[in-house]
């Protein structure tokens, strides 16, 4: 016999998630410790402070780093690493269509101009045959998005970029301790870029980390994000006096970086946890027709800041706002996509308007004539926020909001699914 699903919420039966998500504050006794004891020591500046200097070498030893920078974003850290492999006013630089707009903040700041690579169906990152397509006699870098905390095809990428000398740049704010071959995200590059923002996996309220193993590059990431003084000793003047190129004050300072020496040795757990609430939605939701499930490359392993599923509207006969409505209504965290449209359509690039009042870079002697962003120009990224679905993933959940979600998702499609004639049954 077949199971009977109980009444939709939404149509007055009882809620799928039963009780409300777990919560808590992510700061704590050790967090106070250190900022204590960044404030007794009357320094809250990195240049003489001891907190930033020692959360910089604890993060490059978890990363598998051997340098690192701290900066006052994500956005700051990703304009950094443009700044440090030397983009130049008129280079290309391939990213991803689907990401926060701070991937591009930096690449229009240097007045470089962005290029997109469409993404695969199933992972969301960019697809290599399509950054391999988008490359011109332009191209200088990559900025790869391990969107959602998955880690994109590494092996291809790095060929690639290989092939046609480009620095290659990952985007990893969403991605903490991400691995792809067992290697964490951020080291498989040339520079590696994090966010500390309050919504990440470890947060310092806002900051940003960027890695690298080249140490002319770590070099220039430390000069660049200090308006290109070069600050080693012997050659504080001529560094302080003489800047060779136009670079921002992005320093962090002592208060983020004490907060940012406990979050950090808090890491790995928090990263485990989320592990462990997304690989739960992945096998929850296996095996529902018309769920395309979050996609993994076999030598991937993510770290899950979000787990985004793909609805079948047309199979299942409902479109994917009135899921994710009805989902919402059951007490599951659920919201319609990543972004509302895709970073190339938003104003700033839709109508090539970055600076007021010109139309730099896109009018830029240096730059390649003709670039625009027109709709179409990624197709499967379109098509991935028109009809993904993201379920919240956060430190705090417990193993029963994860079994609540996914027997929610389960009872919205088993809803639909029926009155296309076929029967679902709940999870195990
Ligand atoms: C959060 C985020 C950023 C920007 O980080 P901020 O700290 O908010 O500046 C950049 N890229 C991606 C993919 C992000 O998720």
């Amino acid at each position: 016999m077949a199971y009977k699903w109980p009444q939709l919420a939404i149509e007055g039966g009882p809620k799928a998630k039963k009780h409300p998500y777990h919560k808590g504050n992510r700061y704590g006794k050790a967090e106070l410790k250190e900022v204590a004891e960044a404030l007794e020591s009357g320094r809250l500046s990195s240049l003489n402070g001891t907190k930033v200097r020692q959360m910089r070498e604890d993060f490059a030893a978890l990363v598998g780093a051997k340098h690192c920078t701290a900066v006052t974003s994500g956005t700051a850290a990703v304009h950094v690493a443009l700044g440090a492999v030397g983009i130049r006013p008129g280079d290309e630089v391939i990213t991803s269509p689907a990401t926060d707009f701070g991937s591009l903040t930096g690449i229009l700041y240097q007045n470089a101009i962005p290029v997109f690579a469409d993404l695969d169906p199933h992972t969301y990152t960019m697809h290599p045959a399509a950054i391999e397509a988008a490359v011109t006699r332009k191209t200088a870098a990559i900025v790869v998005v391990h969107l959602g905390g998955n880690p994109a095809d590494m092996d291809a990428i790095r060929r690639i970029a290989r092939k046609h000398r480009l620095a290659l740049i990952e985007d990893c704010a969403q991605a903490f301790l991400a691995r792809w071959r067992g290697r964490c995200v951020g080291t498989l590059g040339d520079v590696g870029c994090f966010s500390l923002n309050s919504a990440k996996h470890i947060s310092t309220g806002e900051g940003g980390l960027v890695v690298s193993n080249d140490a002319a590059i770590a070099d220039r990431c430390e000069s660049f994000a200090d308006k290109f003084y070069s600050r080693e000793k012997g050659r504080r003047l001529a560094g302080l006096y003489d800047i060779p190129q136009l670079a921002p004050g992005y320093r962090m300072t002592e208060l983020e970086g004490a907060v940012a020496v406990a979050q950090i040795r808090k890491l790995p757990a928090i990263v485990k946890h989320y592990e462990r609430i997304g690989d739960g939605y992945g096998e929850g939701l296996a095996g529902i027709p018309g769920i395309a499930p979050h996609g993994v490359l076999p030598r991937a392993r993510p770290t899950w800041y979000f787990y985004m599923f793909r609805l079948d509207g047309k199979l299942m006969g409902v479109s994917r706002d009135e899921f994710r409505k009805v989902l919402w209504a059951e007490g599951v965290r659920a919201y319609a996509g990543y972004i509302p449209a895709p970073v190339y359509r938003w104003k700033l690039l839709r109508e090539r308007s970055v600076y007021p009042g010109s139309k730099c870079p896109f009018d830029c002697k240096h730059a390649r004539k003709g670039i625009t962003y027109p709709v179409g120009l990624c197709p499967e990224a379109e098509r991935i926020l028109a009809d993904g679905i993201i379920l919240e993933v956060n430190r705090f959940f417990t193993a029963t909001d994860v079994r609540e979600a996914v027997a929610g998702v389960r009872k919205v499609a088993a809803h639909f699914l029926a009155k296309k004639g076929i029967a679902l049954g709940p999870a195990n």
